[in-house]
């Protein structure tokens, strides 16, 4: 997808960027490319798949919700999709930016001291450490490819506030993995309230964004430690 036909596309999501928006999207594209040559950060090798497969399917989230000045949490950021896709593009949302891989974190800083926003903030750690200290906090938690439904759940619930959403995006949902995640929700005091699905444009790859709504405050007992909840996967 070649920049102009991105923004063509963005407008279709009611996303009208700057000028200026356009051009930190640029120096992101361009700076990701040329330190994916040394680090290994993406598959994706060509400006044109960075608009469509990082850029335009982070906006994606702008069917599900309207940001405006909320909290958003993104976990397992990696190069910052679509977490700092979504600090570009909406200037008041303040995200928090989280993944405990240091070359993913290092990228993201250096990346960063290019961009001059002011809305970032850029966390190294475990994401079942970080959430168990901040409970309650965010209005929204985003999740791109990170880990299977039940996993996540555990890992990004006790940060959102009650009524928070937690927006994930995967691929390839199945059918068996949602319905596999009833107990959790359940044991998580949330609920389902939104699942779309959708094709990317130009290549018709398939994705689903599930929104999860958080109806009460998080047992204290969550999350637990990883080893936990992997040996113990909640059900
Ligand atoms: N969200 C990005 C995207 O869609 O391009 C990166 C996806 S990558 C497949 C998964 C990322 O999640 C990796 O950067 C990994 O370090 C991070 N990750 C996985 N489990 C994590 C955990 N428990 N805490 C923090 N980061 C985690």
């Amino acid at each position: 997808m070649k920049e102009n036909e991105f923004l063509n596309e963005l407008t279709k999501l009611n996303i009208n960027l700057t000028v200026e928006q356009q051009e930190k999207l640029k120096i992101y594209a361009e700076f990701l490319l040329t330190y994916n040559e040394h680090t290994n950060l993406t598959a994706i090798k060509n400006i044109d798949e960075v608009y469509l497969k990082h850029f335009y399917d982070s906006l994606t989230l702008s069917k599900i919700a309207n940001f405006t000045n909320e909290s958003l949490l993104d976990i397992g950021t990696g190069a910052g999709f679509p977490g700092l896709v979504l600090a570009i593009v909406y200037p008041n949302l303040q995200v928090t930016l989280l993944d405990s891989n240091n070359k993913k974190i290092k990228f993201l800083q250096e990346c960063l001291s290019k961009l001059n926003l002011k809305n970032v903030t850029l966390v190294q750690e475990r994401a079942e450490v970080y959430t168990k200290n901040n409970r309650e906090k965010f209005d929204y938690v985003t999740s791109r490819a990170v880990a299977e439904l039940r996993i996540l759940l555990e890992l990004g619930i006790p940060s959102l506030k009650v009524n928070g959403h937690f927006l994930i995006m995967k691929a390839n949902l199945s059918a068996e993995e949602k319905s596999n995640s009833l107990g959790a929700l359940k044991e998580l005091s949330s609920s389902i309230t939104n699942t779309i699905e959708f094709t990317l444009p130009k290549e018709d790859s398939h994705r689903t964004i599930l929104d999860i709504e958080k109806n009460l405050k998080t047992d204290h007992q969550y999350p637990r430690t990883y080893d936990k909840i992997k040996k113990k996967i909640l059900k």
